[in-house]
This record gives C-alpha cells, sequence and structure tokens, in this order.
C-alpha cells in the first residue's frame, strides 16, 4: 500500500490502478508455469528483453540511459540510478511510466492497458479490480462467507466433476447446496458483480469476480436481491438473491428439480478460464462463519 501510494504521489495515476495491475499480475503469475515466481512484493513481471529494450545486446543492463535508447520499459523508480528489474520500486513506477504516456483518466488508463494487454478480459479483470479497492479504500481483502447462513436447513455433497445429462454431455462444474425456496445467498468474497441474468442451464444466476481472478457462480436462484447491479461491488454476507429452482429452459422455467443453489468457482490465467472444485472451500467458510457466530 505503501509503495502504490508513492507511485500515485510521483505519477498522479490513483494508488486504487496500480494495485489492481499488481494484484492481476500476481494472479495470472500464480496460476502459470512459464512466468517466474514473484521475487519481490510486486506481482508485475517483464521479460528481460522488455526491460532492456529488444535490441539491447546486454539484457542485464541497468543503466536507465542505455534502456531508454534501446526503448525498453526499464525504470530507476526509487532513484539510485540503476534500473532494476528485481527491484520491486523499479517494477511498479516503470508499470506506471508507460500508463503515464496515455494519461491519468479513467478512459486514458483504460486504453494504456489494452495497448499493454491486447486482451479485452484482462482490462476489464483490471478495472474492476480497481473499483473494489477504491470502494474498500485497503488492499486487505481476503474474508470470505459461506453462501447461505449457516443456520439455515441445507446440505450438500462433494459432486464436482460428476456426469450431467441435461443439455448435452458436459460435467458437474460446481458444488448443489440443497436448502428451500426464498433460503438467502449471499456474496462468499469481496467482489464485483461481473454478470446478472438469465442463462437457460443455470436460471437466474449471477457471477462474481474477486479480487484473486477467482469466479464465483450462483446459478438456479427463485430472483435478485432487488437493488443487485452488474458492476455493484459486494463484500462477504451481501444478500444477491435467494434460493430457487429456475434453469432447463427458457427464461422463467422453474420447478424442473429440487431447490437448491449451485455454486460454482473458475479461475483465470491471463488465456483462459477453466472451473475447479468450491467444495473444500465451502467447508472451510461454512466452519468459519460457525466460529465466528460463536465469538460473538
Ligand atoms: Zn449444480
Amino acid at each position: 500500500m505503501t509503495l502504490y501510494k508513492k507511485v500515485e504521489a510521483v505519477t498522479n495515476i490513483p494508488w486504487y490502478y496500480i494495485a489492481a495491475i499488481d494484484q492481476y499480475e500476481r494472479n495470472v503469475r500464480s496460476a502459470r508455469k512459464d512466468i517466474p515466481k514473484a521475487e519481490g512484493i510486486t506481482g508485475i513481471y517483464f521479460k528481460p528483453e522488455e526491460w532492456v529494450g529488444i535490441l539491447n545486446p546486454n539484457l542485464e543492463d541497468q543503466n536507465p540511459t542505455s534502456i531508454k535508447f534501446f526503448n525498453g520499459i526499464g525504470y530507476d523508480g526509487n532513484g539510485d540510478g540503476k534500473a532494476d528489474l528485481h527491484n520491486d520500486e523499479d517494477v511498479i513506477q516503470a508499470f506506471a511510466q508507460y500508463l503515464l504516456k496515455y494519461g491519468v483518466d479513467h478512459d486514458n488508463i483504460k486504453i494504456g492497458l489494452w495497448d499493454y494487454y491486447k486482451r479485452d478480459k484482462a482490462v476489464g479483470l483490471i478495472i474492476d479490480k480497481s473499483k473494489i479497492y477504491k470502494h474498500f479504500g485497503r488492499i486487505d481483502l481476503e474474508g470470505h462467507a459461506f453462501p447461505v447462513p449457516y443456520k439455515s436447513n441445507h446440505s450438500y455433497k462433494n459432486t464436482w466433476g460428476d456426469a450431467r445429462g441435461w443439455g448435452g454431455r458436459r460435467i458437474h462444474e460446481g458444488t448443489d447446496i440443497f436448502a428451500d425456496y426464498g433460503v438467502p445467498v449471499r456474496a462468499t468474497c469481496f467482489g464485483i458483480v461481473e454478470m446478472k441474468g438469465w442463462n437457460r442451464y443455470g436460471g437466474w444466476r449471477v457471477g462474481i469476480r474477486d479480487i484473486n481472478n477467482n469466479y464465483h457462480y450462483f446459478a438456479h436462484l427463485s430472483g435478485f436481491e432487488k437493488n443487485l447491479k452488474v458492476g455493484q461491488v459486494v463484500e462477504p454476507g451481501m444478500l444477491i438473491g435467494g434460493v430457487g429452482s429456475s434453469g432447463y429452459g427458457p427464461p422463467g422455467t422453474s420447478g424442473k428439480f429440487p431447490p437448491h443453489l449451485h455454486y460454482g468457482m473458475y479461475k483465470d490465467n491471463g488465456f483462459t478460464e477453466w472451473s475447479y472444485d468450491p467444495y473444500p472451500h465451502l467447508r472451510l467458510w461454512e466452519r468459519q462463519d460457525r466460529q465466528k457466530a460463536r465469538k460473538k
């Protein structure tokens, strides 16, 4: 946070954009094997040839003048006379300097990000993260909640990966939490509503993206919390809708199976998105909710 504020002081780029880029890069880095693990605090990664400039014969060049000559992104952020690829402040300031060429307002930052990543999804994820950081005014946003109140009457088993018949051959990409119609469904993380609406499989469903690039998918809802909007920032335990049995047909179809919340989790690695098993997380969050209640 100190580092992000420092960058803001020098460049006028609001800290939450810098924090969002850093967090996006950290997530991508932890999900990929083709990028070395982060050494310092920052998750931002530049290849040596990007840092020193593609035509620079010296891949370990730390001289700001020759790096600039070769059009490298490398930058001396901490003022020690060296542009060090292994120094957090130099790396973060280098990214900020790159963005600075475009401008410090929202639209220009977006254009700068697009030019850098060349992927709409990456820009969208970063902008959404910046909104979350801005909203809460801090970077520590790791808490979770179980999607239905732990005291409600509910049951669930580990069925991730099971075969599913309806709508062609596919696997079950989630955990089904069986509960009565209308039992409150709550956000499980700090995040932003990325999607809300009807899908023939999921019925009324909501998708929430957290700051770790995880996508949390809530399906078969009876309806939505009335003020819930795409782009809205949420926190763990915030009401988003109710348990239902919508789906498996055109909009409004309901009652084709017992009411339950289908809860899915997906991860993004900068190229693609894949489903992983939410069951162990659900067990953990349920236990944590119960412990929190006991402490009160
Ligand atoms: Zn399901």
